[in-house]
């Protein structure tokens, strides 16, 4: 049974209020505003397994697991041992320990494309740093990212394809100076013809190509048969670096990333999220000559004071270890396919147009009869219905993420009952 949320939100609703008066919107990042779906986030207490709780007590079966991370549930008896062992020897040294040996290892032999790598404390920051990198080592200053594909809230990256200059980057924020975009060309992801006219335009001065091999930050999107592989081809010739943001796609859609996923082998990937355990970490990595570039090997400055922080360290080892166990991806595929057929026949019953991606444990379902390829075939989905349904669902207990563009997660502490009572309520939720 889904728990349905008997309680009042008295506690919630002044406890949000409160934030309201110390941060803007009330939150430390923006999507957690409920702006997108409307209604206020519940505040939450605490969380365990597939559940967050609020402070009224309202339990909500999760599906945004912290937007990525908590590929194990909350509070993994494994990963709460190990932060608690490590906190006991203090917190950060600003010295090197045995423990970024450990996860640098896991890391790498979970990515054979990277050889050397670099833990920082973002997915942000492990973008930004990758970017740079491929800079240095290319000597070039132009970028090409796809549009829809988030990496972070870099100037540099926060760019989207404009209406007048369709391919060249035009801020996606204020305060982003023009100047910070312009060396960022956009294209639209799935189509090899935009990145090779990319290239055509730009001959010589582009230094790497960034993608979200699944891309899962505009709901996910699966990469077309043959796109990636096309993408490493152009990048090979033209010898620009294809840099890999597996910030999500990390230990998530296979242990070994999308890379392993789809055979394919980027020269600098990105990781974040699941890598840290619910902790903040970020690592960007990939062939020895490329990041041999990095200070003080090299010339290209990164730096930063709690890199490689034990605590975060020991949470994301414990998290690798739990996902090294036989069968864990299968499971995940499992759970996975079940919500997305749920969801899918409870569209069809209704006749609600919808089109469901999934790969592995993350999923979408777009309320557009399709298909969607790109950012702009998904920005044709129904985004008040998700907001309707988005509600619904919250009050019979089911938390999807505020947004018709982000990904649910799938976690190993889900189980067949969740996911059917997940369903039933969707089911309940489009009729309502
Ligand atoms: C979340 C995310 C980032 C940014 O990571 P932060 O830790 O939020 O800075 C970068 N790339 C992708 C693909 C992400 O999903």
């Amino acid at each position: 049974m889904a728990n349905t949320t008997a309680q009042p939100h008295t506690l919630s609703r002044t406890a949000f209020a409160r934030a309201q008066t110390l941060f803007p919107g009330g939150v430390n990042s923006p999507v957690r505003a409920f702006r997108a779906v409307g209604g206020e986030p519940p505040v939450i207490a605490r969380a365990a397994g597939c559940r967050v709780y609020d402070l009224d007590g309202n339990g909500y079966i999760d599906y945004v697991g912290a937007y990525g991370p908590l590929i194990l549930g909350h509070a993994h008896a494994a990963v709460v041992a190990a932060i608690q062992r490590a906190a006991a020897d203090g917190a950060s040294y600003g010295m090197p320990t045995r423990l970024e040996n450990e996860l640098g290892a896991l890391v790498r032999e979970a990515f054979p494309t990277i050889e050397l790598l670099r833990f920082v404390s973002s997915g942000t920051e492990a973008t930004m740093s990758a970017l740079r990198v491929a800079r240095g080592f290319t000597g070039r200053d132009k970028i090409v990212k796809f549009a829809g594909c988030y990496h972070g809230h870099s100037d540099q990256l926060l760019a989207q394809a404009g209406s007048g200059i369709a391919t060249l980057g035009l801020p996606g924020s204020a305060g982003v100076p023009a100047a910070a975009v312009s060396e960022t060309l956009i294209a639209p992801f799935n189509n090899l013809a935009a990145v090779e006219a990319q290239f055509a335009a730009w001959p010589g001065q582009i230094a790497a190509v960034i993608v979200e091999p699944v891309p899962a930050n505009m709901g996910v999107v699966p990469p077309a048969p043959g796109y990636l592989e096309g993408l490493r081809a152009i990048t090979r010739r033209e010898s620009a670096l294809l840099i890999f943001d597996e910030v999500i796609t990390g230990f998530r859609v296979a242990y070994g990333g999308a890379q392993a996923r789809y055979g394919i082998e980027p020269d600098l990937t990105c990781l974040g999220k699941i890598v840290g355990g619910g902790l903040p970490v970020g690592v960007y990595g990939g062939r020895r000559e490329i990041m041999e570039v990095v200070a003080p090997l090299g010339p290209v400055y990164q730096a930063g004071t709690l890199s490689g922080n034990p605590l975060a360290m020991a949470a994301g080892c414990a998290t690798l270890h739990e996902l090294q166990k036989p069968g864990v991806y299968e499971r995940l595929e499992e759970l996975g396919a079940r919500l997305g057929r749920g969801l899918e026949s409870a569209c069809r019953a209704r006749g609600v147009p919808a089109t469901l991606h999934r790969v592995g444990s993350i999923l979408t379902g777009f309320f557009t009869a399709g298909p969607v390829q790109d950012y702009a075939s998904a920005q044709t989905a129904d985004t008040a219905r998700y907001a309707r349904v988005h509600t619904a669902l919250l009050e019979r207990g089911v938390f999807l993420a505020p947004s018709q563009f982000e990904a649910a997660f799938v976690s190993l502490a889900h189980g067949e009952a969740e996911i059917d009572a997940t369903i039933a309520a969707f089911t309940e939720a489009l009729a309502a």
